[in-house]
């Protein structure tokens, strides 16, 4: 299926390759191609199979890894072993999903509320870009498998709400499964490119998109002009879904049959049929007035007008979240021009009738919504390999520029193939008391160790006034001007003190320079990651040792012997671990030193708390 094309170097035919998009879901996931002979998005299916993958990873006994449909069976029998939603953990601390935690049934490490947050299965800890890159990896060998020819490059789309973090975790779960993320897309945009729009220069559009998935909704307000995508406003609500639908038929079945929450809580065979049945009762109610099934030698019943009662409200809540995307888009509803409607819960004829009224207009369902998004991404990717010429590419840069932070860590700021102008920030801060001067030194590249990447120049910010190691707040800002020049800016907030530079990313590279660093960096890509994963142990265990030191000695009257030599006892050997120790072990003595301190911290605090109320302090 991959194209043939004729080298015009050598003269030579020589297979061109095919990149796919691919919609990485919370529920589903998929990959869509443009067909070379159609010249059409299609998705990738196995012969009469169906192209979703569901986001679920399951860890079995010895390790064995199953992605899918296979991992969706044990989501209610192995709820610890079996992954789900991990898109909504990419680039999260514990801190930003702890009022979620109760929705999700397997472990998340809480060991320090500010740090990326980890999945345990078994005795390994996952992050959610390993996590994300098992399931690209499946993608990525189902379509090797049906396109019969190696598949190394891919768009991936993301919500347009992702933070820079979020995006970043994505490329590197792309780049940990073998694929070269030629782009990251929005998933409105692409939704909107599937339907046509915005793929010509001189169409002008204002497009509301309409996305229902599985557990999430989001309603974005795009503006199109020049062939130029710009998210006006973004609304929605991360946990609300197709999925609440189905918990809302378990709850009136439950009811109707008389079993309580706990018996379903115990009975988790139970529990997972019903929601399986559940399932295929709301699919089924698309078409037909009444379902009949049965559940554990039971018949359950439902009619489509009971079912419209139970989800009222909750289409009703993503009405006002359309009603607010529009608000802070400063628009009425007359000045959309397209409704698009995307993610498998859209298919539910209420919906569609809801959206519909309010929007006062037909809306785009002529494509199936939870296919839509990896149509587009498709189109997006046919754009960058240059096969629709009518569609201009923007300039960008092909390596990504970034500095070196703790560890020899590089910390992107403007990743490859962003568009030219380009312009990003960072603070940073002092890792001494009293730190004068902060080194940037600017790097180019794909790897995760600037030592592998090349450098492009090097400066002192100094005059940091003497403060608190962790205080100073210096913004790094990189800005890629329209001929490319890259201008690095340092300024420390508090004393304004203020340096910058300016380089030419792109002097005395060849193409096949960027060519090769590109593929050094998918080569190494496992490698790469799990030295970053290690550094970034080795860092936080490090931090943790001195905060917890520093918190003994100012403390010590209020501790017992025994907890301060255990304290000690669990810091001597996690110093052992962070110069010998692999990842996990590192991360398994934070956890213990973690649970060691943890009592004690918390006792303090609450003293704290109640002095504090009586207007005393405990610490100095
Ligand atoms: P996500 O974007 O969250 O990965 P999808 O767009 O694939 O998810 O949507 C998944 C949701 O769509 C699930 O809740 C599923 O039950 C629902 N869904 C799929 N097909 C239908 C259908 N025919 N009718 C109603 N809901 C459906
Ligand atoms: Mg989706």
């Amino acid at each position: 299926m991959a194209k043939i094309g004729i080298n015009i170097a050598t003269g030579s035919l020589q297979k061109q390759e095919m990149i796919v998009g691919i919609d990485l879901g919370t529920t589903n996931s998929l990959v869509a191609i443009i067909h070379p002979e159609t010249g059409q998005p299609v998705v990738l299916k196995e012969h009469d199979g169906i192209a979703l993958v569901p986001s679920i990873v399951h860890f079995g006994n010895e390790g064995q890894i199953t992605v899918g449909d296979e991992a969706k069976k044990f989501l209610i029998t192995e709820p610890g072993n079996t992954i789900f939603s991990v898109k909504r953990l990419m680039g999260k601390s514990y801190s930003d999903v702890k009022e979620h935690s109760s929705f999700f049934s397997y472990k998340i490490i809480d060991d320090n509320t500010e740090s990326l947050v980890k999945i345990q299965a078994g005795a390994r800890f996952y992050s959610p870009v390993e996590l994300s890159s098992f399931i690209l990896k499946e993608l990525k060998t189902r379509a090797e498998h049906i396109l019969k020819t190696p598949v190394t490059k891919a768009v991936i789309t993301v919500p347009a709400y992702f933070s820079d973090a979020q995006r970043q975790a994505t490329r590197d779960a792309g780049k940990l499964a073998g694929l070269d993320v030629l782009r990251i897309v929005n998933e409105p945009t692409a939704a909107s490119l599937a339907y046509g729009m915005g793929l010509s220069r001189e169409e002008t559009k204002t497009i509301a998109v309409y996305d229902l998935g599985g557990g999430t909704f989001d309603i974005s307000i795009l503006r199109i002009s020049g062939g130029i995508f710009e998210v006006l406003s973004t609304n929605g609500d991360t946990y609300l879904g197709g999925d609440d639908f189905d918990r809302e038929i378990v709850k009136y079945w439950a009811a109707e049959l008389g079993i309580t929450d706990e018996e379903l809580g115990v009975h988790k065979n139970l529990a997972q049929e019903l929601r399986l049945i559940a399932e295929e009762a709301k699919k089924s109610l698309n078409v037909s007035d009444d379902f009949t099934g049965k559940v554990a030698g039971h018949e359950v019943k439902l009619k489509k007008q009971k079912f419209e009662n139970l989800i009222l409200p909750l289409i009703e809540r993503t009405i006002q979240s359309c009603k607010n995307a529009l608000k802070d888009a400063d628009l009425t509803i007359g000045e959309i021009d397209e409704v698009v409607m995307v993610g498998g819960s859209t298919r539910v004829p209420l919906v569609k009738q809801s959206v519909s009224s309010f929007f006062k207009r037909n809306v785009h369902d002529s494509l199936n919504p939870d296919e839509v998004v990896a149509l587009g991404a498709a189109v997006q990717a046919d754009i960058l390999a240059g096969n629709n010429k009518d569609f201009l590419l923007l300039d960008i840069t092909p390596l990504s520029l970034g500095i070196e932070t703790m560890g020899g860590l590089m910390d992107v700021l403007i990743p490859r193939n962003s568009k030219i102008p380009s312009k990003a920030g960072r603070q940073y801060t002092t890792q001494k008391d009293g730190q004068a001067s902060m080194r940037i030194a600017v790097f180019q590249g794909e790897r995760d160790l600037v030592k592998d990447n090349r450098k492009l120049a090097e400066f002192n910010l100094t005059g940091i006034p003497g403060m608190p190691a962790g205080l100073p707040k210096v913004e790094v800002s990189f800005l890629v001007n329209a001929d490319g020049i890259l201008v690095v800016k340092a300024k420390e907030l508090r004393s304004g003190a203020e340096q910058s530079i300016e380089v030419k990313p792109q002097y005395g590279l060849t193409d096949a320079e960027v060519e090769k660093m590109l593929m050094d960096s998918i080569a190494h890509a496992r490698e790469d990651i799990q030295v970053r994963a290690l550094v970034e142990a080795q860092t936080e265990a490090k931090q943790i040792i001195d905060t917890t030191t520093q918190f003994i000695t100012k403390n010590s009257i209020f501790l017992s012997e025994e907890e301060i030599k255990q304290t000690r006892h669990a810091m001597d050997s996690l110093s052992v671990l962070v110069n010998k120790g692999a990842k996990d072990e590192i991360q398994a003595g934070i956890e213990r030193l973690n649970e060691i301190s943890r009592p004690y911290a918390e006792r303090l605090m609450d003293e704290a708390i109640s002095k504090a109320m009586k207007g005393k302090s405990i610490t100095k």
